[in-house]
């Protein structure tokens, strides 16, 4: 039997690494609350990201909730469905109405030649989402946003560490949220943050994730609780000193698999985005069931069978979530609806075998119309 391959796998120091960061919390006994290792690692990671300002969260999800909450939205958010659940929950749990925009089908973006269509008097900010590691046209969405008045938040949960012509990904928009999470390219286990350039929001996001605390006597607002604690952090810096060669790892697994799968008709592989550095966060593809004779749910179930784990991901799409009741209509993105019956991403990370990536590929090739 051939050894089963999951879709992705955490990154991780050697537990000696770990074992040598965590050591000092036996003696301060200091394990959450902004501690010494958070506060490391909010430095490291301003740097790393080339942002100004960085604030630890629990999680990605938290970091979103906290970020539409402190900017004080009020109104409609022009948004994409193909995302995870949390960016359309973040809006809908804050008591916004998300207006959903189509995506490109190259990049998998929102199309920014429909988001002016979406905005009415009610529009107070986008919130796009950089797919799979590519990056929104974040000129375009920019300009549309100081023309009507709007905020941007990012979603950058999928692109820890890309650049565009240099710049970090951190410094477009009013703010942006990375996610941690295991499984993704940069963890802190659990674990998010919010980046931003307008030092006057640090206070505020440092005391809404620790219940609107002001000061020893005084709770001026009704926050939450979305503290990264010490033994996350300290997972964070042991993991990002290893991030650069992570990413690295990942390139040459993304360029196998694109050297394999190039020019097979019906595929279609992600564009490669031009200035854009990307950090190879996942590996999709999108299938032609005409063109290559099977549907994405036929080489999905075929790799199935040879213990290959690939993901339908995104999909569904946000909007035809039951938990909605059928209040949107996903006919209104046919883009993105159209790719998500189609997409299917590829097992990616960091320990993932170069012939592991061969063998994945002949199982699809093998597939392929006579
Ligand atoms: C992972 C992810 C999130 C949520 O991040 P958590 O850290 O798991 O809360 C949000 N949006 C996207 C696109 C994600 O992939």
């Amino acid at each position: 039997m051939n050894k089963e391959i999951l879709v992705t796998r955490a990154s991780m120091p050697s537990l000696e690494e770990y074992v040598k960061e965590i050591e000092p919390l036996w003696q301060t006994r200091w394990l959450t609350n902004m501690g010494e290792k958070h506060h490391e690692l909010e430095e490291k990671l301003s740097e790393y990201l080339d942002v100004q300002n960085t604030v630890l969260f629990t999680n990605g999800h938290a970091a979103l909730e906290c970020i539409l909450e402190v900017l004080g939205l009020q109104g409609e958010v022009i948004t994409t469905p193909f995302t995870f659940a949390s960016t359309t929950n973040a809006i809908v749990r804050k008591g916004l109405t998300p207006v959903f925009c189509d995506i490109r089908a190259d990049d998998f973006t929102i199309d920014v030649s429909r988001i002016e269509e979406k905005i009415t008097d009610k529009t107070c900010a986008i919130l796009p989402v950089h797919v799979y590691g590519n990056l929104c046209d974040v000129e375009g969405i920019e300009e549309i946003a100081l023309k009507h008045g709007l905020k941007v938040i990012y979603d950058a949960a999928h692109a820890f560490g890309v650049t565009k012509d240099n710049v970090g990904v951190g410094n477009f928009g009013d703010v942006s949220m990375f996610s941690f999470h295991a499984t993704k390219v940069f963890n802190t286990i659990e674990g998010g943050a919010a980046v931003f350039a307008d030092g006057s929001l640090r206070e505020i996001f440092n005391q809404w994730k620790n219940f609107g605390i002001t000061g020893p006597e005084s709770v001026k607002y009704v926050g939450g609780n979305a503290k990264m604690n010490e033994f996350c952090a300290a997972m964070g810096l042991c993991n990002l000193r290893h991030v650069d060669a992570a990413i690295d790892k990942r390139r040459m697994l993304v360029e196998r698999y694109r050297k394999l799968l190039a020019d097979v008709p019906g595929i279609q592989l992600s564009v490669i985005q031009p200035g854009v550095e990307s950090n190879y966060a996942y590996f999709p593809m999108v299938i032609d069931s005409q063109a290559f004779g099977h549907t994405r749910d036929e080489v999905f179930e075929e790799l199935e069978k040879h213990h290959v784990h690939a993901r339908k991901y995104f999909y569904p799409l946000t909007n035809t979530f039951e938990s909605f009741g059928g209040r949107f209509d996903p006919h209104e993105t046919p883009v993105a609806l159209d790719i998500a019956q189609r997409v299917l991403t590829m097992p990616l990370y960091e320990d993932l075998a170069i012939e592991d990536v061969d063998r994945i590929c002949s199982i699809i090739l093998k597939m392929r119309k006579e």
